[in-house]
């Protein structure tokens, strides 16, 4: 079963009064699920208490009206009422045997009360950080009580909800408590303000609080941000970072630290590898004899076993890692180390949340449907009996479908033209900061591999006569997508002619020759898409040594980015690259040397030098195959075909994890036998 290197990790660790089973340790994160999804957030907890964790913590969890972050969707212990929808997941997590953790918070000024209406409290007068256009008050000594007491009462209640760990929450740059410790936010002249010791008055009192109201039978946790990676206008771990953890470094009974804000804290593979939080994090173990917990997206079974003897953490920290596999610590004990879904680093689950709906992840499509669905991260039904399914196409949405497909027992062949696995992950994986996309590829294909009843078919391109002749009942195109070259997309609802020029290039074109094709001389990117694609299209045109210029409707670079925490990193990336970048201009005209620019608002135009411009607008599907399978409908049922779909790119392009999720989907509907009401309208359309 398990390698006795990995023992280390099946180790108790106590905390408080109570003992974890061993060292894995799923640190809050949100889920986009929340108060208003109670049932999805208690079976998506659960499913990880199934998976092996150790200690299952909520999100952030409200504990006052003044603290509501509507329209965001946390959760919620206002009041008493709140109580059972947290028992719901504390619940489940038991019955999975695991610890269940809860990180109270009150986020100050950065709630904007939209829901409640209350007024906004901080430690001095202070505008509201996001959604609402209005300021947070300065608290009195009267405020200052108050406030403590409702961190009281949440405690208690978090005890009658079931929670083991009751968290004291200073992180992020989102809560009252860290906004205490900053002098940025922290202007007061009394006894909680001006000096170090005067700015953690608060935090201690709290955690001193909240120890006397339930420290008897829960462990209290202290959240707290040692560096927000922001020089002396922050905390810093070898200064006011490291003060914390000298004064109260035996007080709470765990420390669970990280960086702040969010986007340090959860930084993607484009800009961090694994462990990146370890110079910031390492000296919290000699400050203190409590346990330590940390992150920094750890998926390498290997690194966790050093970092645990190098005395660096006493418990594995993972948010996204668990995303991305539910059933990692599981996997570690029963000897399915290749079996580990690895994160990729792409914070798609990040932009679940941010977008106040339930998460999704690009590695894991259960995520979200543990509850609504009832699909499951590591169990796939069986199907009653075998049929032959013919995948065409051997992208991200192919590749999920043939090894859900044939894990659930149907026999599969994929057919891909292409003489390398993976379509557009394979592409996108070789461009600058994206390798760890390959991960979507690597693990569907180490099942397929495996797979008895799975046909494998590389430099294969099918024809519709290749389609209708093969014989397999269930036939599905996983054909892709291609960038357009004609400039329509979100901005030019409209074909360009004057693109039609040789000087035009795709992404696809850079990716399949590299900038190779285009002369000599400057090069424009047009970015009308707006995620990652146009700046890493300028990453590479900038490493070639080219004038580059950026241009785009939009006000910043890649503004869906801010939903991955990753715009000011990408925008400063292309800033530091020497990078032109003009904002809110669309495209009027090309001669092959110069293109001519046109302001939004105003209309006004300008000419750029360009010897090539690339254009990443939007994409098209790829329905030639579709379209010739279609034409032949009538011969279906005569050739025994039952039905004929199409799913990923080449229904309706996407992101990655909008493929694989199709993938699954399609696979779970024949898979399942319970009526499902999500069902998409057009999968099996040929048989009914
Ligand atoms: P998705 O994201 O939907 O999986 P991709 O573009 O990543 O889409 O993958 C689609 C794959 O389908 C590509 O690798 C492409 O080479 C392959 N493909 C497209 N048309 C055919 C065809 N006629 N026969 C075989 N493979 C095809
Ligand atoms: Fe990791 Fe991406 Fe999944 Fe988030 S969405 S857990 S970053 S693979």
């Amino acid at each position: 079963m398990r390698d006795q290197h990995y023992d280390i990790l099946f180790e108790p660790v106590q905390i408080g009064p109570h003992r974890t089973r061993n060292r894995f340790y799923q640190v809050p994160h949100c889920t986009g699920m929340g108060y208003r999804y109670p049932n999805a957030e208690a079976r998506h907890r659960g499913v990880k208490a199934e998976g092996g964790w150790g200690v299952i913590s909520t999100q952030e969890t409200e504990i006052h009206p003044t603290s509501d972050l509507s329209p965001a969707n946390e959760a919620r212990l206002w009041s008493d009422e709140d109580i059972p929808a947290l028992q719901l997941m504390t619940e489940q997590v038991h019955e999975g045997g695991a610890l269940a953790a809860i990180q109270l918070a009150h986020n100050g000024h950065h709630s904007p009360n939209m829901y409640s209406r209350m007024a906004p409290l901080a430690p001095s007068d202070t505008p509201v950080d996001w959604g609402n256009q209005v300021q947070a008050r300065a608290m009195d000594l009267a405020d200052i009580k108050t406030f403590r007491k409702w961190h009281v009462d949440a405690a208690k209640r978090a005890k009658r909800a079931g929670f083991d760990i009751v968290y004291v929450y200073a992180g992020h740059d989102m809560t009252l408590l860290q906004h205490f410790l900053l002098q940025r936010h922290n202007k007061r002249t009394d006894e909680y303000g001006g000096t170090f010791e005067n700015r953690l008055r608060l935090f201690r009192e709290v955690i001193d609080d909240t120890k006397d109201a339930v420290g008897d039978s829960c462990a209290i946790a202290v959240r707290l941000a040692v560096d927000e990676l922001m020089g002396p206008m922050g905390l810093r771990h070898d200064h006011e970072g490291r003060d914390i953890l000298a004064a109260l470094g035996e007080v709470p009974d765990l420390w669970d630290v990280n960086l702040s804000n969010w986007s340090n804290d959860s930084q993607t593979a484009r800009f961090a590898n694994e462990g990146y939080q370890e110079d910031y994090t390492k000296f919290v173990k000699a400050m203190t004899s409590k346990p330590v917990v940390g992150v920094g997206r750890y998926t390498s079974p290997d690194t966790m076993v050093r970092l645990v003897k190098e005395g660096h953490l006493d418990l594995i920290g993972a948010a996204r890692p668990s995303i991305a596999d539910p059933f990692l610590p599981t996997k570690i004990e029963t000897g399915r180390i290749d079996d580990i879904r690895e994160c990729i680093g792409c914070n798609i689950c990040v932009t679940g949340d941010n977008s106040n709906v339930p998460m999704r992840c690009t590695q894991n499509p259960s995520v979200g449907e543990e509850f609504r669905r009832g699909w499951h991260p590591d169990i796939i039904p069986s199907a009653k009996s075998a049929e032959s399914f013919l995948i065409i196409g051997g992208g991200p949405a192919g590749l999920e479908a043939g090894m859900t497909l044939s894990k659930g027992g149907h026999d599969v062949s994929i057919a891909e033209k292409d003489n390398r696995w993976g379509g557009r992950v394979s592409r996108e994986a070789a461009l600058p900061g994206l390798a760890s996309w390959g991960r979507v590829r690597d693990w569907r294909m180490m099942h397929l591999k495996q797979a008895a009843n799975a046909q494998l078919y590389l430099e294969s391109t099918m024809t519709a006569d290749d389609v209708l002749t093969s014989e397999a009942k269930h036939i599905v195109l996983a054909t892709g997508a291609e960038w357009r070259r004609d400039g329509f997309g979100k901005h030019h609802r409209m074909r360009l002619d004057f693109l039609d020029h040789h000087a035009v290039l795709t992404p696809d074109d850079v990716m399949t020759h590299g900038l190779d094709s285009a002369a000599d001389g400057p090069v424009v990117i047009f970015d009308d898409d707006g995620y990652y694609m146009g700046s890493v299209m300028a990453e590479l045109a900038a490493a070639s040594g080219r004038q580059v210029s950026f241009v785009m409707p939009n006000a910043v670079v890649a503004p869906w980015t801010d939903l991955t925490l990753e715009q000011s990193r990408i925008q400063t990336r292309l800033i530091e690259l020497g990078v032109h970048i003009i904002p809110l201009h669309g495209l009027e005209d090309f001669d092959g040397t110069a293109l001519t620019i046109g302001c939004t608002y105003s209309g006004r135009t300008q000419k750029l030098d360009a010897s090539a411009v690339i254009t990443v607008t939007s994409r098209k599907p790829d329905t030639t195959l579709w379209d010739a399978v279609m034409a032949r409908k009538d011969e279906f049922a005569d050739l025994g075909i039952a039905s004929v779909d199409r799913i990923g790119d080449g229904h309706n392009p996407g992101l990655i994890a909008h493929a694989v999720y199709a993938g699954h989907e399609y696979a779970q509907a024949y898979l399942s036998d319970a009526p499902d009401l999500f069902h998409r309208t057009d999968i099996a359309k040929i048989s009914q």
